[in-house]
C-alpha cells in the first residue's frame, strides 16, 4: 500500500476571497480559513505531483505548496479560475527539462491551445521568448497517471458539459449544477467526495450548500468536503452547522468544508 496526500491548493470560487473591494466579514476575517483561492487539488506519490485544474491562483499555490515537479495537470473546464495558470506551468519545462502534459476535454483544450494561449504554442513564438512544451490530451474515459487510474465524470456547469474526476475511490467535482444520473452511479461509496456548494443562495452554474447536501445524502459517501466557496460562508459560523441537530444543514454524514491548505491522505492498494 502506498499513501498518497490530497492538498487542497485552492477552496475557492472564481472571485477568490478575500474579493476585490468587499468588506464583508468573511472577506475581512483573521481567521486563515476564510482566505480562499482559486479552487484546484494536489495529489502527491512518492513525491510527484498532479494537480486537477490550474487557476488564476497557481503561480501563488505552487509557491507555497513548494512544487517544484508536475507529472500533469487535469483540467475540469476552462473558465478562468481554472485554467489562466497555465502560462506558468513553462516554468517546470525548465525546472524538470520534459514536456508538462496537460488532460482534459477535446473542446476546451482546443479553445485554450488555439486561442486562450495560443502564444505559448505557435510557431512563430520564439525558443525561449515565451514557447511551452505543453502536450495537450484530450480524454473521454480514464487516464493513468504515475500508477493513479483518474476516470472521467461528465457533469454539468450551467450550461456547459464539464468534467469531475474519481480516483482512488475519491471524487473531485469542483464545479457543477447538476449530475447525470450515468455519473451519479459512479460516485456512490466513495471514501472521499469533494464536491461544489458555493453558498446557501441557489445559483445558475453551482450547487449550492443544500443541493451538495443532497448529493451526499444519496451517493453517501464516507467522507465529504465542500469546495469552490464564496464569500457568503463564514468558515467557522458555517462549518458546525452540519454537526448541529438544531440546524436545517444538520446531516448524519460526515461533511466538511474543506480550506485552503487542508491535506489528506489516502491509501492505494
Ligand atoms: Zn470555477
Ligand atoms: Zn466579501
Ligand atoms: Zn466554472
Amino acid at each position: 500500500m502506498k499513501e498518497v496526500t490530497l492538498k487542497f491548493l485552492g477552496t475557492g470560487t472564481s472571485h477568490a476571497i478575500p474579493m476585490i473591494g468587499c468588506k464583508c466579514e468573511t472577506c475581512t476575517s483573521a481567521d486563515p480559513k476564510d482566505t480562499r483561492t482559486n479552487s484546484s487539488l494536489l495529489i502527491q506519490k512518492e513525491g510527484e505531483n498532479i494537480i486537477i485544474d490550474c487557476g488564476k491562483d497557481f503561480r501563488n499555490q505552487a509557491i507555497n505548496a513548494d512544487i517544484d515537479n508536475l507529472s500533469a495537470v487535469l483540467l475540469t473546464h476552462n473558465h478562468s479560475d481554472h485554467v489562466s495558470g497555465i502560462d506558468d506551468l513553462r516554468v517546470f519545462n525548465r525546472l524538470q527539462n520534459k514536456p508538462v502534459p496537460i488532460f482534459g476535454k477535446a473542446d476546451h483544450l482546443e479553445t485554450l491551445k488555439n486561442y486562450t494561449f495560443h502564444y505559448l504554442f505557435s510557431d512563430e513564438t520564439q525558443k525561449g521568448g515565451g514557447i511551452a512544451d505543453l502536450q495537450m490530451n484530450s480524454i473521454k474515459n480514464n487516464v493513468e497517471i504515475e500508477g493513479i487510474d483518474f476516470e472521467v465524470l461528465d457533469v454539468i456547469h450551467g450550461k456547459i458539459e464539464i468534467f469531475g474526476y474519481k480516483f482512488l475511490n475519491c471524487a473531485y467535482i469542483s464545479d457543477v449544477s447538476c449530475i447525470p444520473e450515468k455519473t451519479l452511479a459512479k460516485i456512490r461509496d466513495l471514501d472521499i467526495l469533494i464536491i461544489d456548494a458555493l453558498r446557501f443562495r441557489e445559483h445558475s452554474t453551482h450547487f449550492n450548500i443544500r443541493q451538495a447536501l443532497n448529493i451526499v445524502e444519496a451517493v453517501k459517501p464516507k467522507k465529504t468536503y465542500f469546495t469552490h466557496i464564496c464569500h457568503d460562508i463564514m468558515h467557522s459560523k458555517v462549518d458546525p452547522l452540519f454537526k448541529d441537530k438544531k440546524s436545517e444543514y444538520f446531516t448524519e454524514h460526515d461533511v466538511s468544508l474543506a480550506y485552503d491548505g487542508l491535506e489528506i491522505k489516502v491509501m492505494k492498494h
